[in-house]
Protein backbone atom coordinates (compact mmCIF):
# COMPACT_ATOMS: atom_id res chain seq x y z
CA UNK A 1 0.00 0.00 0.00
CA UNK A 2 1.48 3.38 -0.81
CA UNK A 3 0.58 5.88 1.20
CA UNK A 4 0.64 9.43 0.03
CA UNK A 5 0.88 12.11 2.56
CA UNK A 6 1.05 14.89 0.47
CA UNK A 7 -2.73 14.31 -0.22
CA UNK A 8 -4.57 17.42 1.02
CA UNK A 9 -6.48 16.68 4.26
CA UNK A 10 -10.25 16.66 3.94
CA UNK A 11 -11.70 20.05 4.66
CA UNK A 12 -13.38 18.84 7.68
CA UNK A 13 -10.16 17.10 9.23
CA UNK A 14 -7.86 20.50 8.33
CA UNK A 15 -10.64 22.88 9.79
CA UNK A 16 -10.50 20.56 12.70
CA UNK A 17 -7.20 20.50 13.03
CA UNK A 18 -6.61 24.73 12.37
CA UNK A 19 -9.49 25.41 15.90
CA UNK A 20 -7.72 22.64 17.93
CA UNK A 21 -4.32 24.50 17.55
CA UNK A 22 -6.47 27.78 18.28
CA UNK A 23 -8.43 26.93 20.92
CA UNK A 24 -5.03 25.49 22.72
CA UNK A 25 -6.88 21.57 22.25
CA UNK A 26 -3.53 20.64 20.95
CA UNK A 27 -0.63 22.44 21.99
CA UNK A 28 2.39 22.36 24.61
CA UNK A 29 0.18 20.95 27.84
CA UNK A 30 -1.77 18.58 25.36
CA UNK A 31 0.61 17.15 23.17
CA UNK A 32 -1.90 14.70 21.74
CA UNK A 33 -5.14 14.17 21.45
CA UNK A 34 -7.87 11.90 19.25
CA UNK A 35 -10.85 13.23 17.49
CA UNK A 36 -14.19 11.99 16.02
CA UNK A 37 -16.06 13.06 13.21
CA UNK A 38 -19.35 13.94 14.22
CA UNK A 39 -21.14 15.04 10.67
CA UNK A 40 -18.60 12.20 9.48
CA UNK A 41 -19.99 9.51 11.85
CA UNK A 42 -24.01 10.33 11.23
CA UNK A 43 -23.21 10.29 7.34
CA UNK A 44 -21.56 6.82 8.01
CA UNK A 45 -24.13 5.21 10.19
CA UNK A 46 -26.94 6.64 6.98
CA UNK A 47 -24.85 5.38 4.49
CA UNK A 48 -25.24 1.74 6.43
CA UNK A 49 -29.01 2.12 6.92
CA UNK A 50 -29.91 2.79 3.16
CA UNK A 51 -27.42 0.04 1.96
CA UNK A 52 -29.40 -2.35 3.83
CA UNK A 53 -33.45 -0.91 3.27
CA UNK A 54 -35.55 -1.46 0.86
CA UNK A 55 -33.77 -4.51 -0.23
CA UNK A 56 -36.70 -6.60 -1.21
CA UNK A 57 -38.41 -3.74 -2.83
CA UNK A 58 -39.24 -0.64 -1.37
CA UNK A 59 -37.79 0.49 2.20
CA UNK A 60 -39.11 -1.58 5.03
CA UNK A 61 -42.07 -3.21 2.29
CA UNK A 62 -43.07 -6.11 2.75
CA UNK A 63 -40.52 -8.94 1.48
CA UNK A 64 -37.83 -6.75 3.15
CA UNK A 65 -35.71 -8.37 6.07
CA UNK A 66 -35.46 -6.51 9.54
CA UNK A 67 -32.18 -5.70 10.26
CA UNK A 68 -30.86 -4.58 13.50
CA UNK A 69 -27.54 -3.07 13.05
CA UNK A 70 -25.14 -2.92 16.30
CA UNK A 71 -22.28 -1.18 16.82
CA UNK A 72 -19.01 -3.66 17.75
CA UNK A 73 -18.11 -1.39 20.89
CA UNK A 74 -14.55 -2.40 20.69
CA UNK A 75 -14.09 -0.41 17.91
CA UNK A 76 -14.54 2.81 19.74
CA UNK A 77 -15.29 1.87 23.22
CA UNK A 78 -15.93 5.44 24.49
CA UNK A 79 -19.61 6.25 26.17
CA UNK A 80 -20.00 9.83 24.44
CA UNK A 81 -19.46 7.97 20.85
CA UNK A 82 -21.64 5.10 22.04
CA UNK A 83 -24.65 7.41 22.88
CA UNK A 84 -24.44 9.36 19.60
CA UNK A 85 -24.55 5.71 17.94
CA UNK A 86 -27.28 5.07 19.63
CA UNK A 87 -29.30 8.22 18.53
CA UNK A 88 -28.31 7.64 15.16
CA UNK A 89 -30.64 4.49 15.61
CA UNK A 90 -27.71 1.46 16.32
CA UNK A 91 -27.43 -0.98 18.97
CA UNK A 92 -24.49 -2.39 20.05
CA UNK A 93 -22.44 -5.59 20.00
CA UNK A 94 -20.33 -6.18 23.35
CA UNK A 95 -17.68 -8.22 24.16
CA UNK A 96 -17.09 -8.27 28.15
CA UNK A 97 -18.55 -7.16 31.38
CA UNK A 98 -16.87 -3.48 30.77
CA UNK A 99 -18.28 -3.39 26.88
CA UNK A 100 -21.92 -4.20 28.41
CA UNK A 101 -21.92 -1.46 31.45
CA UNK A 102 -20.70 1.23 28.22
CA UNK A 103 -23.33 0.03 26.47
CA UNK A 104 -25.94 0.65 29.09
CA UNK A 105 -24.29 3.66 30.23
CA UNK A 106 -24.01 5.34 26.71
CA UNK A 107 -28.57 4.77 26.79
CA UNK A 108 -28.90 1.23 23.98
CA UNK A 109 -32.03 -0.60 24.92
CA UNK A 110 -31.04 -4.23 26.43
CA UNK A 111 -33.30 -5.77 23.12
CA UNK A 112 -30.84 -3.86 21.00
CA UNK A 113 -27.45 -5.06 22.76
CA UNK A 114 -25.81 -8.46 21.34
CA UNK A 115 -23.16 -10.24 23.79
CA UNK A 116 -20.69 -12.07 21.92
CA UNK A 117 -18.04 -11.99 24.98
CA UNK A 118 -15.64 -15.13 23.46
CA UNK A 119 -15.39 -16.46 26.94
CA UNK A 120 -18.53 -15.95 28.73
CA UNK A 121 -18.62 -16.08 32.57
CA UNK A 122 -21.62 -18.27 34.36
CA UNK A 123 -22.34 -14.36 36.01
CA UNK A 124 -22.06 -12.91 32.69
CA UNK A 125 -24.45 -14.53 31.36
CA UNK A 126 -26.66 -14.51 34.01
CA UNK A 127 -26.67 -10.62 33.96
CA UNK A 128 -27.36 -10.79 30.42
CA UNK A 129 -30.06 -12.84 30.89
CA UNK A 130 -31.56 -10.84 33.40
CA UNK A 131 -31.53 -7.54 31.70
CA UNK A 132 -32.74 -9.44 28.65
CA UNK A 133 -30.07 -8.80 26.23
CA UNK A 134 -29.29 -10.87 23.38
CA UNK A 135 -26.43 -13.61 23.53
CA UNK A 136 -24.42 -15.70 21.09
CA UNK A 137 -23.27 -18.56 22.41
CA UNK A 138 -19.12 -19.14 21.21
CA UNK A 139 -19.63 -22.95 21.66
CA UNK A 140 -21.91 -25.64 22.75
CA UNK A 141 -20.62 -26.30 26.14
CA UNK A 142 -21.68 -22.37 26.50
CA UNK A 143 -25.37 -23.24 24.91
CA UNK A 144 -25.52 -25.93 27.51
CA UNK A 145 -24.15 -23.33 30.34
CA UNK A 146 -27.41 -21.06 28.91
CA UNK A 147 -29.66 -24.07 29.11
CA UNK A 148 -29.36 -24.36 32.89
CA UNK A 149 -29.32 -20.62 33.55
CA UNK A 150 -32.24 -19.50 31.58
CA UNK A 151 -35.30 -18.83 33.09
CA UNK A 152 -37.99 -20.21 31.33
CA UNK A 153 -39.78 -16.64 30.61
CA UNK A 154 -36.78 -15.07 29.16
CA UNK A 155 -36.39 -12.51 26.52
CA UNK A 156 -33.07 -13.07 25.51
CA UNK A 157 -32.60 -13.56 22.11
CA UNK A 158 -30.03 -16.73 21.73
CA UNK A 159 -27.37 -17.69 18.95
CA UNK A 160 -24.97 -19.97 18.07
CA UNK A 161 -21.82 -19.09 16.75
CA UNK A 162 -20.22 -20.71 13.98
CA UNK A 163 -17.08 -20.73 12.54
CA UNK A 164 -17.68 -21.59 8.62
CA UNK A 165 -13.71 -22.05 7.96
CA UNK A 166 -13.81 -20.28 4.34
CA UNK A 167 -10.40 -19.27 5.33
CA UNK A 168 -8.28 -15.82 6.37
CA UNK A 169 -7.66 -12.92 5.14
CA UNK A 170 -4.40 -10.87 4.95
CA UNK A 171 -3.52 -10.14 8.36
CA UNK A 172 -3.70 -13.47 10.62
CA UNK A 173 -4.87 -11.68 14.03
CA UNK A 174 -8.08 -10.39 12.08
CA UNK A 175 -9.03 -13.70 10.69
CA UNK A 176 -11.50 -15.31 12.72
CA UNK A 177 -12.93 -18.01 10.01
CA UNK A 178 -9.32 -20.07 9.49
CA UNK A 179 -9.63 -24.24 10.19
CA UNK A 180 -8.61 -23.63 13.85
CA UNK A 181 -9.68 -20.41 14.92
CA UNK A 182 -10.22 -20.01 18.20
CA UNK A 183 -13.71 -18.15 17.51
CA UNK A 184 -17.52 -20.14 17.06
CA UNK A 185 -18.17 -24.00 16.50
CA UNK A 186 -15.93 -25.25 13.49
CA UNK A 187 -18.85 -25.89 10.81
CA UNK A 188 -16.45 -28.62 8.92
CA UNK A 189 -14.76 -30.50 11.38
CA UNK A 190 -16.12 -33.48 11.46
CA UNK A 191 -19.73 -34.31 13.49
CA UNK A 192 -20.06 -30.27 14.02
CA UNK A 193 -22.96 -30.00 11.40
CA UNK A 194 -24.92 -33.40 13.57
CA UNK A 195 -23.56 -31.72 17.40
CA UNK A 196 -25.02 -28.61 16.22
CA UNK A 197 -28.28 -29.75 14.36
CA UNK A 198 -28.65 -31.48 17.87
CA UNK A 199 -28.58 -28.43 19.81
CA UNK A 200 -30.95 -26.98 17.98
CA UNK A 201 -33.36 -29.60 18.53
CA UNK A 202 -32.77 -30.02 22.01
CA UNK A 203 -33.68 -25.92 22.92
CA UNK A 204 -36.34 -24.44 21.05
CA UNK A 205 -35.22 -20.87 22.23
CA UNK A 206 -31.89 -21.33 19.98
CA UNK A 207 -33.06 -19.05 17.50
CA UNK A 208 -30.09 -17.36 15.51
CA UNK A 209 -26.98 -18.26 13.91
CA UNK A 210 -24.18 -16.08 14.12
CA UNK A 211 -20.92 -15.31 12.04
CA UNK A 212 -18.29 -12.82 11.72
CA UNK A 213 -15.83 -14.24 9.28
CA UNK A 214 -12.81 -11.68 10.17
CA UNK A 215 -11.89 -8.00 9.91
CA UNK A 216 -9.51 -5.85 8.31
CA UNK A 217 -7.91 -7.87 5.62
CA UNK A 218 -10.68 -9.68 4.73
CA UNK A 219 -11.93 -9.52 0.93
CA UNK A 220 -15.93 -9.29 0.21
CA UNK A 221 -15.96 -12.47 -1.35
CA UNK A 222 -14.61 -14.04 1.83
CA UNK A 223 -16.68 -12.80 3.92
CA UNK A 224 -19.65 -13.32 1.84
CA UNK A 225 -18.54 -17.07 1.51
CA UNK A 226 -18.56 -17.75 5.21
CA UNK A 227 -21.88 -15.97 5.23
CA UNK A 228 -23.50 -17.78 2.59
CA UNK A 229 -22.26 -21.43 4.50
CA UNK A 230 -24.10 -20.15 7.35
CA UNK A 231 -27.23 -18.94 5.69
CA UNK A 232 -26.88 -22.80 4.09
CA UNK A 233 -26.90 -24.01 7.38
CA UNK A 234 -29.51 -22.19 8.91
CA UNK A 235 -32.05 -23.58 5.71
CA UNK A 236 -30.82 -27.31 6.58
CA UNK A 237 -31.38 -26.90 10.61
CA UNK A 238 -35.33 -25.48 9.93
CA UNK A 239 -35.33 -28.27 7.10
CA UNK A 240 -34.74 -31.06 9.48
CA UNK A 241 -36.17 -29.74 12.56
CA UNK A 242 -39.32 -29.05 9.90
CA UNK A 243 -39.92 -25.64 11.71
CA UNK A 244 -38.45 -22.55 11.18
CA UNK A 245 -37.08 -22.27 14.72
CA UNK A 246 -34.04 -19.91 13.26
CA UNK A 247 -35.49 -16.51 12.83
CA UNK A 248 -32.24 -14.83 12.87
CA UNK A 249 -28.99 -14.39 11.18
CA UNK A 250 -26.22 -12.42 12.89
CA UNK A 251 -23.68 -11.58 9.90
CA UNK A 252 -21.19 -10.29 11.81
CA UNK A 253 -18.78 -7.07 10.82
CA UNK A 254 -15.92 -6.81 9.54
CA UNK A 255 -15.74 -4.81 6.50
CA UNK A 256 -12.14 -3.85 5.57
CA UNK A 257 -11.00 -0.05 5.51
CA UNK A 258 -8.80 1.53 2.77
CA UNK A 259 -6.41 3.00 4.57
CA UNK A 260 -4.75 4.31 1.53
CA UNK A 261 -6.37 7.62 1.18
CA UNK A 262 -9.92 9.63 1.68
CA UNK A 263 -12.04 7.28 -0.44
CA UNK A 264 -14.46 5.32 1.25
CA UNK A 265 -13.90 1.24 -0.58
CA UNK A 266 -15.03 -0.80 -0.42
CA UNK A 267 -19.06 0.80 0.73
CA UNK A 268 -21.45 -0.65 2.21
CA UNK A 269 -23.29 -0.42 -0.81
CA UNK A 270 -20.94 -2.47 -2.55
CA UNK A 271 -21.18 -4.87 0.49
CA UNK A 272 -24.68 -5.46 0.43
CA UNK A 273 -24.16 -6.11 -3.30
CA UNK A 274 -21.31 -8.79 -2.77
CA UNK A 275 -24.45 -10.04 0.07
CA UNK A 276 -26.50 -10.62 -2.41
CA UNK A 277 -24.89 -12.16 -5.08
CA UNK A 278 -23.29 -14.85 -2.73
CA UNK A 279 -26.75 -15.28 -0.98
CA UNK A 280 -29.55 -14.22 -2.50
CA UNK A 281 -32.25 -16.22 -0.22
CA UNK A 282 -30.77 -14.02 3.04
CA UNK A 283 -32.59 -10.47 2.01
CA UNK A 284 -36.18 -12.46 1.41
CA UNK A 285 -37.46 -11.54 4.36
CA UNK A 286 -37.79 -14.64 6.13
CA UNK A 287 -34.90 -13.91 8.60
CA UNK A 288 -34.03 -11.26 10.79
CA UNK A 289 -30.88 -9.83 10.14
CA UNK A 290 -28.07 -8.51 12.97
CA UNK A 291 -24.85 -6.77 11.48
CA UNK A 292 -21.83 -5.85 14.05
CA UNK A 293 -19.69 -3.22 11.97
CA UNK A 294 -16.95 -1.55 13.62
CA UNK A 295 -13.90 -0.21 12.14
CA UNK A 296 -16.43 0.31 9.04
CA UNK A 297 -18.29 3.13 10.54
CA UNK A 298 -15.87 4.64 12.41
CA UNK A 299 -11.94 4.67 11.79
CA UNK A 300 -12.57 7.56 8.64
CA UNK A 301 -14.23 9.64 11.07
CA UNK A 302 -11.37 10.23 13.64
CA UNK A 303 -7.92 11.06 13.31
CA UNK A 304 -4.67 11.95 16.32
CA UNK A 305 -3.15 15.06 16.08
CA UNK A 306 0.23 15.13 18.09
CA UNK A 307 2.49 17.72 18.95
CA UNK A 308 6.60 17.63 16.96
CA UNK A 309 8.45 17.62 20.37
CA UNK A 310 11.84 17.45 18.47
CA UNK A 311 13.59 16.77 15.28
CA UNK A 312 17.00 15.12 15.11
CA UNK A 313 19.26 13.22 12.22
CA UNK A 314 20.58 9.92 12.73
CA UNK A 315 22.46 7.74 10.72
CA UNK A 316 21.46 9.95 7.52
CA UNK A 317 17.67 9.67 8.56
CA UNK A 318 15.37 12.26 9.93
CA UNK A 319 13.69 11.75 13.11
CA UNK A 320 10.45 13.84 14.46
CA UNK A 321 10.07 12.70 17.81
CA UNK A 322 6.09 13.21 18.21
CA UNK A 323 3.86 12.65 21.14
CA UNK A 324 1.99 9.95 18.52
CA UNK A 325 3.30 6.37 19.69
CA UNK A 326 2.25 2.85 20.47
CA UNK A 327 0.31 4.37 23.56
CA UNK A 328 -2.26 5.02 21.16
CA UNK A 329 -1.74 3.57 17.68
CA UNK A 330 -0.63 0.45 19.13
CA UNK A 331 -1.39 -1.88 16.39
CA UNK A 332 0.38 0.15 13.55
CA UNK A 333 4.05 0.26 15.93
CA UNK A 334 3.75 -3.65 16.71
CA UNK A 335 2.68 -4.48 13.28
CA UNK A 336 3.75 -1.83 10.75
CA UNK A 337 3.21 -3.52 7.70
CA UNK A 338 -0.04 -4.67 8.27
CA UNK A 339 -1.78 -1.43 9.84
CA UNK A 340 0.28 1.47 7.81
CA UNK A 341 -1.46 4.85 8.34
CA UNK A 342 -1.36 7.84 6.66
CA UNK A 343 0.43 10.83 8.26
CA UNK A 344 -0.56 14.59 7.60
CA UNK A 345 2.26 17.25 8.29
CA UNK A 346 0.76 20.22 9.99
CA UNK A 347 2.64 23.75 11.26
CA UNK A 348 2.67 25.51 14.29
CA UNK A 349 -0.63 27.21 13.42
CA UNK A 350 -2.11 24.02 12.65
CA UNK A 351 -2.01 24.52 8.54
CA UNK A 352 -1.24 21.67 6.00
CA UNK A 353 2.61 22.38 5.64
CA UNK A 354 3.06 21.90 2.00
CA UNK A 355 6.84 22.52 0.26
CA UNK A 356 9.05 20.19 -1.02
CA UNK A 357 9.27 16.24 1.02
CA UNK A 358 11.64 14.71 2.87
CA UNK A 359 12.34 11.21 4.18
CA UNK A 360 11.70 11.38 7.84
CA UNK A 361 10.13 8.53 10.63
CA UNK A 362 7.55 9.63 12.91
CA UNK A 363 8.26 8.22 16.36
CA UNK A 364 6.85 8.29 19.40
CA UNK A 365 6.79 9.13 22.78
CA UNK A 366 7.10 5.76 24.36
CA UNK A 367 10.66 3.71 25.46
CA UNK A 368 11.56 1.30 23.06
CA UNK A 369 13.42 1.98 19.35
CA UNK A 370 10.50 0.30 17.77
CA UNK A 371 7.94 3.38 18.75
CA UNK A 372 7.52 4.58 15.05
CA UNK A 373 4.52 5.43 13.87
CA UNK A 374 5.54 5.90 10.15
CA UNK A 375 9.07 4.99 8.68
CA UNK A 376 10.82 6.96 6.07
CA UNK A 377 7.78 8.31 5.14
CA UNK A 378 8.24 11.35 2.59
CA UNK A 379 6.75 14.65 3.98
CA UNK A 380 6.78 18.60 4.07
CA UNK A 381 9.98 18.73 6.60
CA UNK A 382 8.84 18.75 10.40
CA UNK A 383 9.96 21.17 12.72
CA UNK A 384 9.73 21.09 16.21
CA UNK A 385 6.25 22.88 17.34
CA UNK A 386 4.84 21.72 14.32
CA UNK A 387 1.75 19.16 14.38
CA UNK A 388 1.36 15.39 12.88
CA UNK A 389 -1.56 14.03 12.39
CA UNK A 390 -2.72 10.20 12.19
CA UNK A 391 -6.13 9.69 9.51
CA UNK A 392 -8.28 7.53 10.05
CA UNK A 393 -7.51 6.54 13.57
CA UNK A 394 -11.39 6.43 14.46
CA UNK A 395 -11.92 3.04 15.63
CA UNK A 396 -9.26 0.75 17.58
CA UNK A 397 -6.62 3.81 18.25
CA UNK A 398 -7.15 6.71 20.66
CA UNK A 399 -10.39 4.67 21.88
CA UNK A 400 -7.96 1.16 22.54
CA UNK A 401 -4.75 3.15 24.81
CA UNK A 402 -1.90 1.30 26.11
CA UNK A 403 -0.31 2.04 29.37
CA UNK A 404 3.04 1.73 28.14
CA UNK A 405 5.66 3.76 30.26
CA UNK A 406 2.31 5.22 32.07
CA UNK A 407 1.87 7.67 29.39
CA UNK A 408 -1.50 8.75 30.23
CA UNK A 409 -4.74 8.10 27.79
CA UNK A 410 -5.38 10.83 25.44
CA UNK A 411 -8.00 13.60 25.47
CA UNK A 412 -10.87 12.99 23.10
CA UNK A 413 -12.88 15.32 21.83
CA UNK A 414 -15.72 15.72 18.85
CA UNK A 415 -16.86 18.27 16.41
CA UNK A 416 -19.18 19.28 14.35
CA UNK A 417 -18.62 21.86 11.40
CA UNK A 418 -21.18 23.96 10.35
CA UNK A 419 -20.91 24.42 6.05
CA UNK A 420 -20.07 28.41 6.56
CA UNK A 421 -16.39 29.28 5.98
CA UNK A 422 -15.52 32.75 7.74
CA UNK A 423 -11.72 33.67 7.52
CA UNK A 424 -11.08 30.76 9.24
CA UNK A 425 -12.30 28.41 7.13
CA UNK A 426 -15.35 26.45 8.44
CA UNK A 427 -16.08 26.64 11.87
CA UNK A 428 -15.93 24.03 13.76
CA UNK A 429 -17.62 23.10 17.42
CA UNK A 430 -15.71 21.05 20.27
CA UNK A 431 -17.06 18.86 22.62
CA UNK A 432 -15.01 16.59 25.21
CA UNK A 433 -15.42 13.25 24.88
CA UNK A 434 -13.06 11.95 27.16
CA UNK A 435 -10.66 13.72 29.54
CA UNK A 436 -6.27 13.55 29.25
CA UNK A 437 -5.57 11.13 32.07
CA UNK A 438 -4.26 13.15 35.29
CA UNK A 439 -1.25 12.02 36.76
CA UNK A 440 -3.01 11.23 39.99
CA UNK A 441 -5.60 9.15 38.15
CA UNK A 442 -2.00 7.38 36.43
CA UNK A 443 -0.80 6.62 40.36
CA UNK A 444 -4.24 5.67 41.27
CA UNK A 445 -4.94 2.85 38.63
CA UNK A 446 -0.77 1.55 39.56
CA UNK A 447 -2.28 0.76 43.06
CA UNK A 448 -1.72 4.16 44.55
CA UNK A 449 -4.05 2.42 47.46
CA UNK A 450 -1.70 -0.47 48.27
CA UNK A 451 1.01 1.59 48.37
CA UNK A 452 2.66 -0.27 51.34
CA UNK A 453 0.76 -3.85 50.53
CA UNK A 454 4.37 -5.58 49.68
CA UNK A 455 6.17 -4.47 52.82
CA UNK A 456 4.89 -6.91 55.43
CA UNK A 457 5.11 -10.08 53.10
CA UNK A 458 8.30 -10.96 54.62
CA UNK A 459 7.70 -12.55 58.28
C1 LIG B 1 -14.50 -7.24 16.34
C2 LIG B 1 -15.81 -7.82 16.01
C3 LIG B 1 -16.69 -7.14 15.20
C4 LIG B 1 -16.34 -5.85 14.50
O1 LIG B 1 -15.32 -6.01 13.55
P1 LIG B 1 -14.91 -4.78 12.61
O2 LIG B 1 -13.79 -5.32 11.79
O3 LIG B 1 -14.48 -3.66 13.49
O4 LIG B 1 -16.10 -4.43 11.80
C5 LIG B 1 -17.95 -7.68 15.00
N1 LIG B 1 -18.30 -8.84 15.57
C6 LIG B 1 -17.47 -9.54 16.37
C7 LIG B 1 -17.93 -10.81 16.98
C8 LIG B 1 -16.19 -9.06 16.60
O5 LIG B 1 -15.36 -9.76 17.37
Amino acid sequence: MSLHSTAAPSARVAAAVRHAVATGLLGESCPVAGFVDTDGVRDTVAALHDAFSGLAGAPGGPGAPRVLHTFAAKAASLVPVLRLLAECGMGCEVASPGELRIALDAGFAPSKIVLDSPAKTREEIRRALALGVALNADNLDEVDRIAALRPANSVSAIGLRVNPQVGGGSIGAMSTATATSKFGVALRDPGARERIVAAFAAHSWLTRLHAHVGSQGCPLELIADGIAQTYRLAEEINDRLGTRQITGLDIGGGLPVNFADDSVRPTFAAYVAALREAVPGLFDGRYALITEFGRSLMAKNGFIGALVEYTKDAGGRRIALTHAGAQTATRTVFMPDAWPLRVGAFDAEGRPKDGPSLVQDIAGPCCFAGDVVAHARELPELRAGDYVVLYDTGAYYFSTPWSYNSLPRPAVYGFGTSGETGQDGRAVRFAAVRDAQSLESISAESGLAHADALLDLHP
